[in-house]
């Protein structure tokens, strides 16, 4: 399952040059959607559009992430990934970070789940690799499979929001996951 993240009134954060979050989300999780098809997986995507995934007339935040939640619970697809920007008050600030929860239930996969992606994206679109950390994110702590939340870049700084508008550079970015995900599959955890 893809989470590309915010949609509808959530913008997420808005760059400097008046970009939104919620639509470099979108478009990578497309491009993603496509990749992993051909190679074969089954997707969900837990929004395709420009929508908030609750009731656009009972809108709020929390509202938004059980949805998604939910979802996952639905349909327990083998992983979750939550496409993200990151956004700081310096816009000198830039880098790529992915996220994992000890909250999870599959913790263990989770993080190496993080890793594989965090080096993969390194690897391809040579960003400040800020690493693999853990967080308290709601759609993380809450759904019942492998779950990561990858920040894929600043929006809040100049250059990498104009990267997070180019569609190469979202190929890239929806590849170097994909190759992420593959090496997960390739290296599993030895079992316990
Ligand atoms: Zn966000």
């Amino acid at each position: 399952m893809i989470d590309p993240g915010h949609g509808g009134p959530d913008t997420g954060a808005i760059g400097p040059s008046h970009t939104y979050e919620k639509d470099n989300t979108l478009a990578i999780s497309l491009v993603l959607n496509n990749i992993l098809k051909q190679a074969g997986a089954k997707v969900i995507l837990t929004r395709d559009t420009d929508i908030c995934i609750c009731p656009v007339t009972n809108y709020s935040e929390t509202a938004d992430l059980q949805a998604r939640v939910d979802l996952a619970n639905k349909y327990k697809p083998d992983l979750f990934i939550c496409i993200h920007n990151d956004s700081f008050t310096n816009p000198d600030v830039q880098g790529t970070s992915t996220f994992y929860s000890k909250e999870n239930p599959k913790e263990n996969e989770s993080i190496q789940l993080a890793s594989s992606i965090e080096s993969s994206l390194i690897d391809t679109i040579k960003t400040k690799n800020r690493g693999v950390k853990e967080a308290r994110d709601y759609v993380l702590r809450y759904t019942s499979m492998p779950a990561i939340l990858l920040e894929t870049a600043f929006i809040s700084n100049p250059y990498e929001e104009a990267r997070l508008q180019n569609s190469t550079f979202r190929k890239n970015v929806a590849s170097a996951i994909f190759h992420g995900i593959y090496n997960y599959y390739k290296n599993p955890l030895p079992k316990a």
